[in-house]
């Protein structure tokens, strides 16, 4: 064997080697993603910072896949349509009656899509801590107590008919309550800010619990960060919570 070939080898082997030790898979991005004004912002922790209740496959495949697809969608429409840039999410999936009829349907998947990931992704991580302060007030006080408010929201999310979110949306008063929408539709369509929300579509979770969407919900809860959630319930009443 001639050192050339040697050395080919050896790169080869050293590439394998270096492939099963890289934590996750990166998809090229730049290669593939038309550049745009909409970004994929990375997850804040490690795929699998979730597991056991979220593995890290689905965590990867749901955000680099998933979540990317919606913005290479935002992003080709804003080709055509800059327009959709130019404002804030929420005022954008507020007014989708001023989009143009021609991609409506599509914005409206893609930047829902876009929205409820972005504030999946915030409000869930490790060592999430427990309801406390004002949120866990105002649970006691709308949703009839922490208990009674995740059996609530977990049987809305077990109700939603093929693919789509279950919500709790809160008002500038900071009432709460528990809504659910199909498909990638977001309550800020309606005017509503989301304090939190779950991912109740078929690829958040059946890698690891198949059709047992019930599990999910349940083990779901301990994949939530409270801190952020507290931080979102003090922007909703201060009128500043964006997506
Ligand atoms: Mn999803």
């Amino acid at each position: 064997m001639n050192s050339l070939s040697r050395r080919h080898l050896l790169l080869a082997a050293t590439g394998i080697a270096a492939a099963a030790a890289a934590p996750r898979i990166v998809f090229a991005q730049g290669a593939m993603a038309p550049t745009g004004p909409f970004k994929l912002d990375p997850l804040a922790y490690p795929v699998n910072a979730l597991e056991p209740h979220i593995d890290a496959r689905t965590m990867e495949i749901h955000h680099d896949r998933h979540h990317q697809a919606f913005i290479t969608s935002l992003n080709n429409f804003a080709k055509d349509n800059p327009q959709i840039a130019d404002k804030p999410v929420p005022e954008v999936l507020a007014n989708l009656n001023s989009v143009p009829e021609a991609i409506r349907t599509g914005v409206r998947n893609s930047m829902g899509g876009h929205a409820n990931h972005t504030m999946f992704w915030q409000i869930m991580g490790p060592n999430g801590g427990k309801a406390e302060g004002d949120v866990l007030a105002a649970i006691d006080r709308d949703l009839g107590g922490l208990e009674k408010f995740q059996t609530d929201f977990n049987a809305a999310g077990g109700r939603v008919f093929g693919s789509g979110w279950v919500f709790v949306t809160v008002d500038k008063d900071g009432k709460l309550a528990i809504e659910t929408r199909p498909n990638q539709d977001n309550p800020m369509m309606d005017g509503k800010r989301v304090l939190l929300g779950n991912d109740v579509w078929e690829h958040a979770y059946y890698l690891n619990y198949q059709n047992r969407r019930a599990d999910y919900l349940k083990a779901w809860w301990n994949t939530v960060n409270w801190k952020v959630i507290g931080e979102r319930y003090a922007a909703a009443k201060a009128g500043t919570l964006g997506v």
